[in-house]
């Protein structure tokens, strides 16, 4: 079966459980099939937009469910085209019973993410807004929950436009030149060209740079925990988590495989990784959980280096320059006089009693400043999107290559193909450019109903 962009489709929009759910159907025919199985006061074909109608579905003469009917004229819909939501009681029975005399009726099921790719080709959202409300949906903190609200607003797309928009005034002028090739004139002058190219170049990269903490926001802020068995690594998760979830024993070796557990700590979600350890072992099962250790290690934005008291293990592990390490020496509880060597480099080192809680909140503290949510909160744009990463790295390299095509003093017709390529990779991030692949692999990440 061939699926049309002009059929009209329908699908459930919300999970199917709770006292209600909604039925979506959009299309040129989206009214007058839902008119067709709805009996209510008045038909539903010369509703207006944007009003609610209360009446029966029925197959036949048979009442299926009382329901609620919103009608959205196009272009006044989220789709843009003629669009029904149908409330009925939440019963898979009645829901499924409902599609399928829609479908009977004129109506398709929606592939997965059709609605939203409706909206996005008849401009009423462009691609980074609709990437933005599957964000939205999956959303499980505050920040990232602030990512895609000011995503799906626009503030991203805002942004990018204008960075477009400058690009495009520079592209029109050195094609100006091109027409008068013949003429050697120059209507864009090279400073200002040089001047606009930087700023949008650090613009472009510091957009770039956001993405790791909008990344980090998006899926999670991964916390590795090591060090030597039996130091608390698995007391102090358990205590970060509020609950019990890792083993906790005092025979060495006991955390044999790395053990994720989530906890949200001021709107942000963070994934201690408990760890099995670094250390030398013949054992086949320890060697394999130091392995993942090792993995875990490589991801993680924050490294605990765990230690107790007294002990001068070795990390083991040379942290990159973005992640942030810091040593935490455990068991103070247990040191009468507190007098606590400090060690000598300048690895931020923290004193705390996993067992007792001591200290714990100064640990606390510190997530906070390292992963700094603020931006987020206060709706500035962070890029959380490996696709939109790449293109701004992209961007950026195209817009260095200009630079140095600058420095050579090279003709306009090059430069021209340099500015052409940042606006290429700028403008696949909203959809003004792009082919029905791309579309095809970001809509198909979406559920059916979106
Ligand atoms: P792991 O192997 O690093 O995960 O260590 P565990 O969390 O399993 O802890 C090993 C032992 O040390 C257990 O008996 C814990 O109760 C004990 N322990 C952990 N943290 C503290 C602490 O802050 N003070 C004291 N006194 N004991 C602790």
């Amino acid at each position: 079966m061939i699926f049309q962009d002009t059929d009209t489709i329908v699908a459930p929009a919300t999970a199917i459980g709770g006292a209600l759910c909604v039925i979506r159907i959009s299309g040129d025919k989206a009214i007058s099939v839902c008119d067709s199985i709805f009996k209510g006061r008045k038909s539903l074909r010369d509703a207006k937009t944007a009003t609610l109608h209360y009446g029966n579905i029925m197959d036949n003469d048979e009442v299926v469910d009382d329901v609620v009917v919103s009608i959205f004229r196009a272009p006044h819909s989220y789709t843009g085209e003629d669009s029904v939501e149908i409330s009925v009681h939440g019963s898979r029975y009645i829901v499924q019973r409902v599609i399928t005399l829609l479908t009977q009726h004129g109506a398709r099921l929606a592939q997965a993410g059709e609605f939203t790719r409706r909206a996005f080709l008849a401009g009423k959202m462009d691609l980074s807004q609709a990437e933005a409300v599957a964000d939205m949906i999956a959303a499980s903190s505050h920040a990232s929950h602030a990512i895609a609200s000011t995503q799906m607003r626009g503030a991203y797309s805002d942004e990018l436009r204008t960075l477009r928009d400058k690009l495009l005034h520079i592209a029109s002028l050195l094609e100006l030149e091109l027409d008068f090739s013949e003429e050697d004139v120059e209507f864009a002058d090279r400073e200002e060209l040089r001047q606009l190219l930087q700023t949008l170049r650090e613009r472009v990269s510091s957009l770039a740079k956001t993405f790791s903490l909008g990344n980090a926001l998006k899926e999670g802020v991964m916390v590795a925990i090591a060090g030597r068995p039996n130091v608390g690594k698995s007391t102090l998760l358990n205590r970060l988590a509020g609950e019990d979830r890792a083993m906790v024993s005092d025979i060495a070796g006991t955390t044999r495989d790395t053990i994720e557990i989530t906890t949200n700590i001021d709107g942000v979600i963070y994934r201690f990784i408990d760890t099995a350890g670094l250390h030398s072992t013949d054992d086949k099962l320890e060697r394999m959980g130091i392995e993942r250790t090792e993995q875990a290690l490589r991801k993680a934005r924050i490294i605990l280096w765990m230690q107790e008291v007294g002990d001068g293990a070795e990390l083991g592990f040379t942290p990159t320059k973005e992640q942030k390490l810091i040593r935490i020496i455990n068991k103070i509880d247990l040191v009468g006089d507190k007098s606590l060597n400090c060690p000598s480099d300048d690895i931020p080192t923290l004193y705390l009693s996993a067992k007792s809680g001591e200290g714990v909140e100064k640990l606390i503290e510190m997530f906070k400043s390292i992963t700094n949510a603020s931006a987020a909160y206060q709706g500035e744009v962070i890029v959380s999107s490996q696709r939109h990463y790449e293109a701004l790295t992209q961007a950026s390299e195209a817009l260095h290559s200009a630079l140095t095509a600058l420095d050579t003093g090279i003709s306009s017709d090059l430069l021209s193909e340099d500015i052409r390529q940042v606006m290429y990779h700028l403008g696949g991030i909203t959809g003004e450019i792009t082919n029905s692949e791309i579309l095809q692999s970001i809509f198909s990440r979406f559920c059916v109903g979106k």
